[in-house]
């Protein structure tokens, strides 16, 4: 085992922050109680319930009766794409989304091809953007939805949401936007933006696991996909999880309250890692340079396996993925790389590192330390799949 340990893995799941965790706390064992139980129990969970959704709605720019929540970021993007097929009836069966979209929406939409839904994937550039040109040419008389992500989770592009969606909207179409690696780290503001639904998740800003939110601008309706007790104003049923609610709220206003302190250190770490590797002849920055999350930065590396070097990179202490963290494990090169123009053995040559605030310099300069000799030794190893006992998350 290394002797220290970095984690560079927060793309994929954050640390729980101070602030998250002292509000969660009591809605464990003493404010315990149902939220739809009208007895006092009840009422102290419901309270903190509605607290916390006043404070996600604040923290992303929305009114409080727009913020439902849901057990993460990929039930709330799934609630959005399945809403179009309610539309569908009325309008049409067509939607547009990119070949960049996290898997929440990507195979969503893939599922719902299968089912007669006709769906156009946006093609990225090298650096992953879509132009609203490009999306003005998709749309089509029976467009129902598009679906665009605010930043992308494995190269860190930052996306114009606002102009791609003002063509949408000029168009009369519905538009969602997949914010969960932007909440918390760059401005979200929902209402500015213009889309009419907006995902977000927890545990990407220090909050808990398994608990997101979808924002849904009051003029849109979205039929619920989840049916039962008639919770969040029966549009998502199910017992509330009030502590995770509590905690994500916590965590939002907190990583808004600091953002612009944080994204500049961690853009420091970030900008100093990324001059350091370029260093290395094998390296090739993915993304755009400049429009990217403050904490995100991943290579390619030509003549070695992403795998391999996850694999050597965690034996010397230093927690990353190859690629995202959901398709990590599989071996298969990464779909968002090829569709920005990568081919097969680069796009299977991935590494992201992904800071956060509780990164230091000093992590910085061991993994500028550790990555020369790692990578002479990836080299002379290939993957495959059955060396490794993980399949990410
Ligand atoms: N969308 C993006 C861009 C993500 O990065 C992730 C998580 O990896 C998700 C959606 C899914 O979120 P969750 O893990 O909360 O289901």
């Amino acid at each position: 085992m290394a002797e220290r340990r970095i984690y560079a893995d927060n793309a994929a799941t954050t640390a729980v922050s101070d602030a998250a965790l002292s509000a969660m706390l009591p809605y464990f064992k003493e404010c315990y109680g149902n939220p739809s139980a009208t007895h006092s129990f009840g009422t102290e969970a419901k309270r903190g319930l509605e607290e916390a959704r006043s404070t996600v709605a604040r923290a992303l720019g929305a009114r409080v009766n727009e913020i439902y929540f849901t057990s993460g970021g990929t039930e709330s993007d799934n609630w959005a794409l399945y809403a179009a097929a309610e539309l569908r009836k009325k309008k049409g069966s067509h939607i547009v989304i990119t070949e960049i979209e996290h898997s929440a929406v990507y195979r969503t939409a893939k599922e719902m091809e299968k089912k007669g839904f006709d769906i156009t994937f946006l093609p990225v550039d090298r650096e992953g953007h879509v132009t609203p040109e490009q999306l003005e040419d998709a749309i089509r008389d029976n467009t129902v939805l598009v679906s665009i992500m605010m930043a992308n989770n494995e190269i860190g592009t930052i996306l114009p949401i606002r102009e791609l969606c003002a063509v949408a909207r000029k168009r009369g179409v519905l538009f969602h936007t997949d914010a969960v690696q932007a909440a918390g780290h760059i401005p979200v503001d929902a209402v500015g933006l213009g889309v009419d639904m907006l995902s977000v998740s927890g545990h990407k800003f220090g909050g808990p696991k398994g608990v997101g939110a979808l924002y849904v601008n009051l003029r849109t309706v979205v039929p619920p996909m989840i049916i039962g007790g008639g919770q969040e104003k029966g549009r998502r049923s199910g017992t509330s999880n009030v502590p995770g609610a509590v905690g994500m709220a916590a965590a939002l206003e907190d990583a808004v309250l600091h953002m612009g302190e944080n994204a500049q250190k961690i853009a420091i770490l970030r900008d100093r890692l990324i001059s350091g590797v370029l260093q290395l002849p094998q390296a090739e920055l993915t993304g755009d340079p400049v429009h990217r999350l403050p904490g995100l930065a991943s290579f390619v590396f030509s003549g070695v396996e992403g795998e391999v070097l996850v694999s050597l990179l965690n034996e010397a202490g230093i927690c990353v993925s190859s690629g995202s963290a959901c398709s990590a494990g599989s071996g298969e090169p990464s779909r968002v790389l090829k569709a920005a123009g990568y081919d097969g053995t680069s796009a299977s040559a991935a590494i992201r590192f992904s800071l956060s605030e509780n990164n230091t310099s000093d992590d910085v300069t061991y993994i500028l330390a550790q990555l020369p000799f790692i990578l002479e030794k990836a080299k002379t190893i290939k993957f495959t799949a059955r060396d490794l006992d993980f399949d990410g998350d």
